[in-house]
């Protein structure tokens, strides 16, 4: 790898395919279910096996998540666009073609808006397209010591959009933070669950480096099938470095599609620019012209969740949240959607944000459980909130009741009743506790009066201990004085 110095001297390039599956119910040119871990080769008909004579018919919930997944990542949809067969031969694709967008995508001129260390930057979407997905090849069956590779064509016919952007990165963290905020937003939209390990988002980063101040972009090379963003990122910084060692030995960079082996933590090559398909695309003759008319877009568009950067600056402006608890709480719409119940349920916006950020999701984390399995249900933590600030009983009261809450599913309220642990703010009982406190602990009375009076904090600690924790802060701050 070549030193610091080196890689200073240079600017890293990166553009990024994504595909995605829709979470549609069923495959998107046939009525086949898309349901995961079925029986190999049992959601499968004639059209999505290509048999001759088989007619695709395109489906319409595919289409209408494909235009909201358009319009989260602020893209014009094209009120006419066209599917395309893309030919190529692999033993997972039967029909011997996918039925893709090539000139004339659904969607373009899009952009998503990222943080890369402190710095905001706005990268391009180029271009969103829908196509279907192919089967699986499965290479690792053995039987009667022979080695057999197996295809299983349940996945064929899954609908995808593959969603290009600009070579407007500048750092694999550019390309981590571009993928995340992605994720988020389709998440948000609900129109892909994006599981990268169920195979929902896959990746392809292209990647050049130029001279620092060079006008051309260098040569691109493609690395295909990322399947986490952990390995996006170490798979650019490795191209990235190899690269640069390249033109620093004088080498000309070849413009070729390499893959990423985990193990080796290295890019090696899978095919050279000459070796690339020719696709041979060609409008599909099975499906006519694809339109969205507007009256169809603004329906989708109405029926738009709020997104990610809207949730973030509303929860400032309507709870008094900083910008990063914010972020925190708009990184799911089910996190979001839990604070804001939380919120609504409490007499205090902004301490319910810190218990969710703080106890209820170190509990959850703790468990590993995720927000939508919580047993504290939001309208409980907002109770909880409230009871803290109506004086019913202290904050340090409060945490340790929370993790009752959490175990048993049980409401606040019932664990206070049942456990008497109500704060104790009647004057009559704490001025009795107060009084022994105060005979208990002359010296320091003593000292209160021969003006030490930071000492009071002391005592008010005894009486909180002798109430076990019960005992209303304030008021036996008020009454000690009072007494004293
Ligand atoms: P191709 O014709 O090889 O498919 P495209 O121009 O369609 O190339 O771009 C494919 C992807 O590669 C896009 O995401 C684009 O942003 C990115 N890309 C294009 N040129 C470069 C470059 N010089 N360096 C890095 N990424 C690039
Ligand atoms: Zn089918
Ligand atoms: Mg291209």
């Amino acid at each position: 790898m070549p030193s610091p110095d080196v890689m200073d001297q240079y600017e890293t390039v990166i553009g990024l395919e994504v595909h995605c599956q829709l979470s549609t119910n069923t495959k998107i040119y046939c009525s086949c279910p898309t349901s995961f871990g079925a029986a190999p080769n049992s959601n499968v008909c004639p059209v999505c096996l290509g048999l001759p004579g088989a007619l695709p018919v395109l489906n319409k919930r595919a289409v209408e998540m494909a235009v909201q997944a358009a319009f989260a990542l602020n893209c014009r949809v094209n009120p006419f666009s066209r599917l395309a067969r893309k030919n190529y031969f692999y033993p997972d694709l039967p029909k011997g073609y996918q039925i893709s967008q090539f000139n004339q995508p659904l969607a373009e001129f899009g952009h998503l808006d990222i943080v890369v260390n402190g710095t905001g930057e706005r990268i391009g979407v180029t271009r969103i397209h829908i196509e279907d997905d192919a089967g699986k090849s499965i290479h690792d069956g053995f039987r009667d010591s022979e080695r057999y590779s197996y295809v299983d064509l349940n996945r064929c016919g899954t609908p995808l959009i593959e969603i290009v952007s600009e070579p407007d990165m500048r750092s694999s963290e550019g390309a981590y933070q571009y993928l995340t905020a992605l994720k988020q937003a389709l998440q948000f939209v609900e129109v892909s669950t994006c599981d990268m390990e169920k195979g929902h988002l896959r990746c392809d980063a292209n990647v050049s480096v130029r001279r620092r101040g060079a006008e051309q972009f260098g040569t691109k090379v493609e690395i295909k099938n990322l399947n986490s963003f952990r390995f996006v990122k170490m798979a650019i910084d490795y191209e990235v470095a190899r690269q640069v060692a390249m033109v620093e030995r004088g080498q000309r960079i070849a413009q070729e599609t390499r893959l990423y082996d985990v193990g080796n933590g290295e890019t090696v090559s899978m095919r050279s620019k000459e070796q690339a398909h020719d696709y041979r695309y060609f409008p599909e003759p099975d499906l006519v012209p694809l339109e969205v008319s507007e009256e169809w877009a603004g329906t989708l568009r109405k029926a738009m969740p709020e997104l990610p950067d809207a949730k973030r600056k509303r929860f400032v402006e309507t709870y008094g949240l900083r910008d990063y608890d914010a972020q925190v709480l708009t990184l799911t719409r089910p996190l979001s959607e839990y604070y804001e119940r939380a919120a609504a349920a409490s007499s205090d916006a902004k301490a319910a944000a810190n218990w969710v950020m703080g106890d209820l999701l170190g509990a959850l984390k703790a468990e590993g459980k995720e927000i939508t399995e919580s047993p504290v249900t939001p309208e409980q933590l907002g109770e909880l909130v409230s009871l803290i600030g109506n004086g019913e009983i202290s904050g340090k009261l409060a945490k340790e009741i929370f993790p009752k809450m959490f175990a048993g599913g049980e409401s606040a309220r019932t664990i206070i009743d049942r456990e008497g642990l109500k704060q104790i703010s009647d004057t009559g009982a704490l001025e009795s506790i107060i009084d022994e406190v105060l005979a208990a602990n002359p010296k320091q009375v003593e000292q209160y009066r021969g003006g030490k009076t930071g000492i009071i904090g002391f005592l008010v600690g005894q009486v909180m201990k002798a109430s076990r924790g019960q005992a209303n802060p304030q008021v036996v701050n008020d009454l000690l004085r009072a007494k004293l």
